[in-house]
């Protein structure tokens, strides 16, 4: 090969791998994270959710770990949904320009960011509605509504199960069963879009502890219930058990981006003929509480708190819907730390294995008592354990009673101190002991014999939720009046 040669191709793979701020279509969007894959093949992955979406583009996700394609225990799994309102589209550029950062400054030996990803399962989704994007960008970019649903005329953010209902129900009969709600739903509202199934299974496959799903409009983070109790459409604020750490993820975000947080900043206009102004956000830190604002039903930010173990915002990321290319390198900037400090809220609070002499114990159950004040409040929303027996429990710092249950064991109880300033969580592993011998756990010790016997760890290639999930799905997609 000619020095020539050698030298254009060089020159060709610099100019291939370098980012441009613009509007990446949808096959420049897998493009794009193929070539970043290419550059940073140990970190990253990408793979396609278990269904494209109505004109079949395929969902496409990178993801971020020193061991892709694998959940690790002690190691949080955090990720961010951009493009769910097809004419939003801020969130989705910053995604996959938040994704090239991670691999440049990964191979540049940047510290923080490989210490995030080697702590840190993170699994960006750019777009969930690549449908609503064309028809967008296709009718001119600008329409404030155009593009928003999906191929099928049908609000994606509107469409998840509506489980506020169930919760909100158990609360007032006094019934404590209050996390991973979705088999007590009997009927669903509207049958599923294939966006909403393909996400819906992507979050029963992994076990998420921090989420954040992007969308533009207005400028403020926005943490759960976004449904109110009442029924009521506006400004009624609808607290959810995790109130004081919702608030603290979202803070998180709104101080961190460049002016979410700030009280002198304007508001958004109304609509693009309306130039009066709306509510600035600023003047409350930047956040709100979702039915505050305003109630919805069926949203994926609560339906993955009460579906999942994952906590989800919603962030909205600016006035404009549709930014024009020149801004968008601006956005980053103003979003970048933003993004990366929300990642690194995976690792507040406690975590730990759940175990038993023989192994693991996936499902157990972690539920919490905060006895920071003179009054020990439970927080009754319970996590579970994941499949090698590993939880990740997100917490403000405080003192709290920490208790790990499982049927056919005697519950533990530890006390625990969540400092301030949490780098890493702190670690609380609990042992199990059986109420009855193991010898009479028959159908485990038939099913499991090798692992038993040679104390090796029980690991379930599917988490019940995941089977659970996986039958609603198949078999109640059509809504039954
Ligand atoms: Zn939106």
């Amino acid at each position: 090969m000619s020095l020539f040669k050698i030298t254009f191709l060089a020159f060709l793979s610099v100019v291939s791998s370098e980012f441009l701020w613009k509007h990446h279509n949808n096959e420049e969007l897998q493009l794009v994270l193929e070539e970043i894959h290419e550059k940073c093949p140990n970190v990253t992955r990408v793979y396609a959710l278990t269904e494209p979406s109505v004109r079949n583009v395929p969902l496409y996700v990178i993801e971020f770990s020193d061991s892709p394609g694998f959940h690790q225990p002690y190691k949080p799994e955090v990720k961010y949904v951009g493009n769910i309102h097809g004419n939003e589209v801020l969130g989705r550029e910053l995604l996959l320009g938040l994704a090239d950062y991670l691999c440049n400054q990964y191979l540049n030996h940047d510290r923080r960011i490989r210490t995030l990803i080697h702590n840190t399962r993170i699994h960006l989704l750019p777009a969930m509605n690549p449908d609503g994007w064309q028809l967008s960008t296709d009718t001119g970019a600008q329409d404030y509504l155009i593009g928003r649903n999906n191929n099928h005329s049908v609000d994606l953010n509107r469409n998840f199960p509506d489980l506020d209902a169930i919760t909100f129900e158990f609360e007032r009969q006094g019934i404590s069963h209050n996390n991973h709600l979705l088999k007590d739903l009997t009927r669903l509202a509207a049958p599923l879009e294939p966006e909403t199934r393909a996400v819906m299974r992507w979050m029963m496959a992994v076990p998420f502890v921090l989420s954040a799903a992007l969308h533009g409009g207005d400028l403020v983070a926005n943490y759960p219930y976004d449904e109110s109790r009442s029924g009521a459409p506006v400004s009624e604020y609808s607290a959810s058990p995790d109130d004081d750490t919702f608030r603290e993820l979202a803070m998180t975000y709104a101080e961190a981006h460049a002016d979410m947080a700030d009280p002198k900043r304007t508001g958004c206009p109304v609509s693009n003929t309306d130039s009066s102004t709306s509510y600035n956000f600023g003047k409350q830190g930047g956040v709100t509480n979702g039915a505050a604002w305003y109630s919805l039903k069926g949203g994926m930010q609560d339906f993955s708190y009460l579906a999942t173990n994952a906590f989800e915002v919603t962030l909205e990321l600016g006035c404009k819907k549709y930014p024009p290319a020149e801004e968008l390198e601006r956005e980053w900037h103003r979003n970048r730390e933003a993004l990366l400090e929300f990642i690194s809220k995976a690792h507040v609070g406690v975590k730990g294995i759940v175990s038993d002499d023989s192994g693991f114990i996936q499902n157990a159950i972690i539920s919490v008592v905060n006895i920071t004040g003179p009054v020990p409040r439970p927080i009754r929303h319970d996590v579970t354990t994941a499949a090698y027996g590993d939880y990740y429990r997100l917490l403000t710092p405080g003192h709290y009673e920490v208790t790990a249950s499982h049927p056919g064991y005697f519950p533990v109880s530890r006390v625990v101190t969540v400092p301030h300033h949490q780098t890493v969580a702190k670690i609380l592993n609990f042992k199990l002991e059986p109420t009855t011998s193991w010898f009479d756990d028959y159908t485990t010790f038939g099913l499991y014999p090798y692992g038993l016997r040679d104390g090796q760890p029980r690991i379930y290639k599917r988490s019940i939720y995941e089977q659970v999930t996986n039958m609603f799905l198949d078999k109640k997609e059509t809504p039954k009046q």
